[in-house]
């Protein structure tokens, strides 16, 4: 079962038109949620960023985050989804093709979930990249439906035989197709600023908060593909990767090559807070 505007429905019965503009010109916003124990995790930063995206490129959602949320709960009932994944979009409808947004629009909601584990072993055992141009444009910030430098740098990646892209703008690292990084140096945990040239993520801020607690000095700043290469440990994190360690880079080990001290302080750390 699906939801398809404010209803659970099967998904074979439900008709989206070939119009709609998110299928046209990837004009629409989306969220990736998380449930563990049955229940939408970090819901309120996940509404916050759908609510953020959805004014900056003039989507109306089409009814309450409330009424969202009851729906999301339903369907994650409806499919018995305990832990997982639920993936929500929300385009701009179906109207004749033109650039411009139509005068009058419906937007198309559509949500699906999955049973998807935690991945416990890759978060021990940690995931190679491979360091590939950021060519995305200026508002990385929005969470819409245009991914295809993302979809590119993922298969970029995977096609040299690693899991995932970091990727650079003139040598500065942002961040990664599907996920933020950091990392550490002399003890510093690293990360990006969250601006208009990475997506906020929700992750990223928990794992921010996480390392406040633990009076880990941070350094929002960006920083060069040489300091990353250098670094005694590079992590991702997002919602399905959680904090996972990059042990190589472009066939480099990162230091010794397994999970570093700090990045297990930080898995046990979002374990103990949202798991245990
Ligand atoms: N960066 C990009 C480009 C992403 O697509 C994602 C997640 O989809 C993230 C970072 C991580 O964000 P979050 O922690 O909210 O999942």
């Amino acid at each position: 079962m699906i939801l398809f505007q404010d209803q659970i429905v099967e998904k074979s019965s439900i008709h989206i038109s070939p119009d709609d503009r998110g299928y046209n010109f990837g004009d629409g916003v989306y969220e990736m949620f998380r449930v563990y124990k049955g229940e939408l995790f970090a819901k309120e930063a996940h509404f916050a960023r759908l609510i953020r995206t959805a004014e900056a490129v003039q989507i109306q959602l089409p009814y309450s985050i409330e009424l969202l949320e009851e729906k999301l709960n339903s369907l994650l009932q409806v499919e018995k989804i305990i832990e997982g994944t639920v993936y929500l979009q929300i385009t701009r409808g179906a109207a004749p093709r033109a650039h411009a947004f139509p005068l009058k629009s419906e937007p198309v909601v559509y949500a699906h979930c999955n049973e998807v584990k935690r991945p416990v072993h890759i978060m021990k055992q940690g995931i190679t990249v491979k360091i590939v141009a950021d060519i995305r444009w200026l508002r990385c910030d929005l969470k819409t439906l245009n991914l295809l430098p993302n979809v590119l740098a993922k298969q970029e990646a995977l096609d040299a035989g690693a899991d995932e892209a970091i990727l650079h703008r003139d040598g500065l690292v942002t961040e990664c197709s599907l996920s933020n990084v950091m990392m550490v140096k002399d003890g510093v945990l690293h990360t990006h600023p969250a601006n208009n040239l990475i997506l906020h993520g929700v992750t990223r801020a928990i794992v921010l908060a996480l390392a406040r607690e633990l009076e880990l000095p941070i350094l929002e700043e960006p920083f060069t593909l040489d300091a990353l290469r250098s670094a005694d440990e590079v992590f991702i994190t997002g919602t399905t990767v959680e904090v996972t360690p990059v042990v190589a880079i472009d066939q480099q080990k990162v230091a010794d090559g397994v999970i570093g001290p700090i990045t297990e302080r930080l898995q046990e750390a979002f374990e103990l807070k949202f798991l245990s």
